[in-house]
C-alpha cells in the first residue's frame, strides 16, 4: 500500500499533467492514497506568483474523486513557499480552500529562488565546506515557525542543486539547526516528508537523507508524509519500494491526511 501526497497537476506554474493522468498512473502503479499538492507561491518575479487558481482545481478534484472512488482515495493538499512578506497572502488561501493537508517548503532564501541563490553561494566555492548554506538554515526555522501546515516538505532540498555531492558535511555542520527545526515540528505534532525525487537527481538521495532521519527518530520523530514530487509521467511514486523499506528500517509510521473534507462546504 503506497501514499503519495506530492504530487504536481497542470495547477502548477511547473507541471502540464492533467489531474486525471496522474491519477491513472497512480492506480497502475498500486497507489492507495494520492494527493495533489500544486505550488501555492506569492514570491514576486517568480513565474509561479499568483499562478494557483484553487476554483477551477476543486471542481475538477470533485469530479475525478466521484468517478475514482472505488479505485483509489484522493485528497486535495498543497504545496506553499513562504516568506514573512506574503505569510497573509498564504493564509487566506489556506482560509479559502478545504485542503486536506499542507505542505510547507522552502523554495526561496532571502527572496531568491533556490536554484540561482545555490549557484551564487557554490560560485567561488572549491569545496562544500566553502560555501555559507546559513541563510537556508533560516529560511527552513522561519517556515517551522509557521502554524497552519502539516508537513514540512523536503527538507534538505539544496542537495538538488548543489554541485557538491558530500552533504553529510552540511549535516554535521548544521545538525543544531536542524535538531531545533526538527523538536519544534514534532512537538507541534506536524511531520516531515520523505520525498523521493531526490533519486531522480544527481544527489541519487531522497529527501531527507538517513542521517537526518535518524536525528528525526532519535529526537522522537515517528512519522513521516511520503510524496514523489511528481511533474512528469513516470514520477508518480517513483522508488517506493525504497522509500518503503527506508520507512520499515526506521519504523517510521507513514501519514495519512485525516480531514475529509468537502470541497464545497
Ligand atoms: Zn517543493
Ligand atoms: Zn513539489
Amino acid at each position: 500500500m503506497f501514499i503519495d501526497l506530492h504530487n504536481h497537476s497542470l495547477y502548477s506554474y511547473d507541471s502540464n499533467r492533467n489531474m486525471e493522468d496522474i491519477v491513472l498512473e497512480a492506480i497502475e502503479k498500486r497507489v492507495d492514497i494520492l494527493g495533489f499538492s500544486d505550488h501555492l507561491d506569492f514570491n514576486e518575479g517568480d513565474p509561479g506568483n499568483e499562478y494557483y487558481n484553487g476554483c477551477h482545481q476543486l471542481k475538477e478534484f470533485d469530479s475525478l474523486k466521484n468517478k475514482y472512488s472505488s479505485k483509489i482515495t484522493l485528497h486535495l493538499g498543497i504545496e506553499a513557499s513562504l516568506e514573512k512578506s506574503y505569510e497573509e497572502k498564504i493564509l487566506n488561501v489556506f482560509d479559502k480552500f478545504p485542503f486536506s493537508y499542507k505542505i510547507m517548503s522552502a523554495h526561496f532564501v532571502k527572496g531568491t529562488v533556490i536554484s540561482d541563490w545555490i549557484k551564487e553561494i557554490e560560485k567561488d566555492a572549491d569545496n562544500i565546506d566553502d560555501a555559507d548554506y546559513s541563510p537556508y538554515f533560516a529560511s527552513l526555522k522561519s517556515i517551522s515557525q509557521f502554524k497552519a501546515f502539516d508537513i514540512l516538505g523536503h527538507i534538505d532540498y539544496y542537495k538538488k542543486y548543489s554541485k557538491f555531492l558530500r552533504h553529510d558535511i552540511i549535516f554535521e555542520k548544521h545538525k543544531k539547526d536542524y535538531t531545533e527545526i526538527l523538536k519544534r515540528i514534532i512537538g507541534e505534532g506536524k511531520t516531515i516528508e520523505i520525498n523521493s525525487s531526490g533519486l531522480r537527481h544527481k544527489c541519487r538521495e531522497q529527501f531527507p537523507s538517513d542521517s537526518i532521519l535518524a536525528l528525526y527518530k532519535e529526537l522522537g520523530g515517528r512519522t513521516v508524509s511520503t510524496g514523489s514530487d511528481s511533474h512528469s509521467r513516470g514520477d508518480v511514486a517513483f522508488h517506493f519500494n525504497e522509500v518503503y523499506n527506508i520507512i520499515e528500517n526506521f519504523d517510521f509510521k507513514v501519514y495519512k491526511p485525516n480531514k475529509e473534507k468537502k470541497c464545497f462546504p
